[in-house]
């Protein structure tokens, strides 16, 4: 039997961020800078990872990168007074809020406080309402990620292929199964309430997992051929006492074996979402200049 193709999102986020340089690049000579603001409140190990390389790759790109470290301390009124600012900033075009934030501040009320036009995360109900309703959008980086993993697999002409997202949250499944939607995919949201799981997902030529269970779907748990994007990143025991590795919500041992391809954890769908929120940035600051 013939293993699944592997596929590179590694590779795959440095094309998309090279094209997204060289396009800055071009803005530049016409004396434009986009601009990504990153807001990190408290101390948060990984947060403060994901917020460096954030600033590292913005750089790279050669856009403006703006970070402002807070506080744990820092009340909701500072946050979202930092929020407005940064909306009325013309330099800005491009706003993301590390999340978690403390327990003390809600994540809504920030969500809410960004500007729809530099919201680069793309979680404001107004971009989600947008996407849903088939308009331009500012749409959430790994479900942009995703897809474009997919068309590169499958091509651009995804009619009427059969997707099954297990993950219905509004930062990954909901916008991932809405892009697939207006790819004209038939599209099935599967959550914890799903019936007969398996057989849901043995329907799909392409097989989203965005749940957050280590090495839940199973290789029979997949049709033949399936193109299976895997979003999950869990942390479990490693081979060495007291040491960690990532593995995602697919069996990926199993499923390389029936799968047509597969995203690896890591490598697989984790590069394209930085990639992606310079993507967004680039797609923002455009859509402000020429506003
Ligand atoms: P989330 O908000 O916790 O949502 C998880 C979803 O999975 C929920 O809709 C939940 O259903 C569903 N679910 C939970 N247990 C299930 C089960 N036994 N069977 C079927 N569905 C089940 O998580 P998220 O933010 O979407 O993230 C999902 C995973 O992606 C996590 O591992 C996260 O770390 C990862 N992630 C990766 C990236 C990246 O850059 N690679 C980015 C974001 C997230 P209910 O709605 O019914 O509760």
């Amino acid at each position: 039997m013939t293993e699944a193709r592997i596929i590179d999102g590694k590779a795959f986020g440095q094309v998309v961020r090279q094209r997204v340089a060289a396009e800055v690049a071009e803005l530049k000579r016409e004396g434009f800078t986009p601009g990504l603001a990153v807001v990190l409140v408290g101390e948060d190990p990984a947060s403060q990872v994901y917020v460096r390389n954030k600033g590292v790759q913005t750089e790279e790109a050669g856009m403006l990168s703006v970070t402002h470290r807070l506080p744990e301390e820092t009340t909701q009124q500072a946050l979202l007074a930092l929020v407005s600012d940064l909306n009325a900033d013309p330099a800005i075009h491009g706003i993301l809020v590390q999340f978690p934030v403390p327990a003390h501040i809600s994540q809504a009320a920030v969500v809410a406080a960004i500007s729809p036009d530099k919201d680069v995360d793309g979680l404001h109900v107004i971009n989600a309402g947008r996407l849903a309703s088939g308009l331009p959008a500012l749409t959430p980086c790994t479900p942009l990620g995703c897809m474009m993993l997919i068309r590169d697999v499958l091509g651009d002409d995804l009619a009427g292929r059969r997707a099954v997202v297990i993950g219905r949250s509004n930062l990954v499944g909901k916008p991932i199964a809405q892009l697939l939607l207006a790819a004209d995919c038939t599209v099935t949201i599967a959550h914890s309430k799903t019936r007969d799981l398996p057989a849901v997902c043995r329907e799909a030529d392409i097989l989203v997992a965005a749940v957050g269970r280590p090495q839940m779907v199973k290789g029979d748990w997949i049709k033949p051929g399936a193109c299976v994007i895997d979003v999950g990143m869990n942390r479990i025991p490693g081979k060495e006492p007291g040491k960690t590795r990532l593995v995602g919500d697919v069996d990926y041992a199993e499923a390389l074996a029936v799968a047509g391809a597969i995203t690896p954890v890591p490598g697989g769908v984790g590069p394209m979402t930085i990639a992606c929120l310079l993507q967004n940035t680039l797609t923002a600051a455009k859509r402000l200049r020429s506003a």
